[in-house]
């Protein structure tokens, strides 16, 4: 034999066992109907035939005892069918089970798929339930399938199979435990709660006896309506947002809160002249008692005015509400509350090789005067701070797409109509 011929054999056998045959439901060896003493199919030499022995021993005495009937399927291929449809369509066609009783029990693995499920008759469904089956793949098969050691992960996985259908009670003693397990755990989940929820409510009576508090100690600061008016409406904010923080009692506090200060507002005023009721002049008669800053100041909302009238002797009152929660705030020039930030302005922008410069605009509605203030703008070295680390995430991000596109893809697979449990290595 020459050179050449050993090459082109050495070929031929590379490109036989590349091609590596794709199995469909009618191909795969029916090992009963050559032999009622075998058990598994293994066309592949996925597992040893020592390994295939000891299988049909164990799965023989299990058939005695005749609690149920199983087949074992190791294929390299199935193409791209699913592997679920694809041991559904197995069962049916072979018949594995008792007729009647409906006990069969078929394993299949797809070495390709990295995929292997377990497919139970409806007479086997309460002796080897889903749980069970589950574990059986993820405790004493797959681990071994990923260490690459198949004839350990059947050995493994079908004697653990036969001792638990040999021995219902020990499915029934995991089954309880698992349970026992859930239940523990719920109740814990609801303590936990419960626990949150009694935390919460403390919270929320702390927080409302605080604002109960803090409003009488601010109306005590306030000689006038006014000033209580001015003082309480200052925590009109923190009212509000922690009322929807902690509603339970904080909604009371709320609707007190508002019926009071309007009660200050609309306090009677008596004629510091005369004596006399004044009377509260409406939004459009109040403008002709106050002057244009204050006209301007109601316009931004800064601050609201109310302006009451002696009907006796023709004395005119103004009162001042300052708004807390406000961009305005006080003109150096003119005083009115109309002052306010414009925005920045950039004169020069900055490179990556000099500073630039830019300028805080602030104007005055009233009296327009502005001020403008400059600052300096910092080079530009943060950005190419951010470019390099922006290269770092990118590659981050593919190293977690590699973890997650790995080894356990198939893992705690589900069970279709027939009862069973599916996984993979
Ligand atoms: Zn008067
Ligand atoms: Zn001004």
């Amino acid at each position: 034999m020459n050179k050449y011929r050993v090459v082109l054999l050495l070929q031929l056998i590379i490109s036989f066992s590349a091609v590596a045959q794709s199995y469909t439901v009618d191909k795969v060896p029916n090992v009963q109907l050559k032999n009622k003493y075998e058990f598994v199919s293994n066309p592949d030499g996925i597992i040893s035939q020592e390994t295939v022995n000891r299988l049909n021993e164990m799965i023989l005495s299990v058939r005695d005892s005749a609690s149920a009937e199983i087949a074992v399927v190791l294929l390299k291929s199935i193409g791209d069918a699913d592997i679920d449809d694809f041991s559904t369509a197995l069962f049916t066609k072979w018949g594995i089970g008792k007729d009647r009783k409906d006990n069969g029990l078929l394993f299949l693995l797809v070495e390709d798929q990295r995929q292997m499920i377990f497919r139970t008759g409806y007479g086997l469904e309460g002796v080897l339930p889903d749980v069970i089956l589950s574990r059986v793949i993820r405790n004493d098969i797959s681990p071994y399938m990923a260490q690459g050691n198949p004839d350990r992960a059947m050995i493994n996985g079908i004697s653990q199979v036969c001792n638990y259908l040999l021995n219902p009670e020990a499915v029934q003693e995991i089954i309880v435990r698992e349970q026992s397990e859930q239940l523990k755990a719920q109740e814990e989940f609801i303590q936990f709660f419960k626990r949150l929820f009694v935390a919460y409510l403390l919270v929320s009576v702390l927080v409302f006896i605080y604002f109960i508090y803090s409003f009488h100690s601010k109306l005590k600061m306030g000689d006038t309506p006014v000033d209580k008016y001015n003082y309480i409406n200052a925590m009109r904010s923190s009212v509000i947002s922690c009322t929807l923080l902690f509603p339970l009692g904080m909604l009371f506090f709320l609707l007190f809160y508002f019926w009071k200060r309007q009660n200050l507002r609309n306090h009677p005023l008596v004629c510091t002249n005369c004596g006399n009721k004044m009377a509260k002049l409406s939004e459009a008669e109040e403008d002709a008692y106050l002057t244009s800053e204050q006209i301007e100041e109601e316009i931004v909302k800064s601050v609201d005015y109310d302006v009451w009238h002696c009907g006796n002797c023709g004395h005119n009152e103004v009162l001042a509400y300052d708004n807390p929660q406000t961009n305005y705030s006080i003109c150096p020039y003119c005083q009115a509350k109309t002052y306010f930030f414009a925005g920045d302005k950039i004169v020069q922008n900055a490179t990556p090789f000099s500073k630039g410069q830019g300028q805080k605009v602030y104007e005055c509605l009233n009296c327009g005067k502005k001020d403008i203030i400059p600052f300096i703008i910092p080079m530009l070295i943060a950005s190419s701070i951010l470019g390099s680390s922006g290269r770092g995430s990118s590659f981050g991000g593919g190293f977690g797409g590699f973890g997650g596109g790995s080894i356990g893809g198939g893992f705690g697979g589900g069970s279709t109509g027939g009862g069973g449990a599916r996984g993979g290595w």
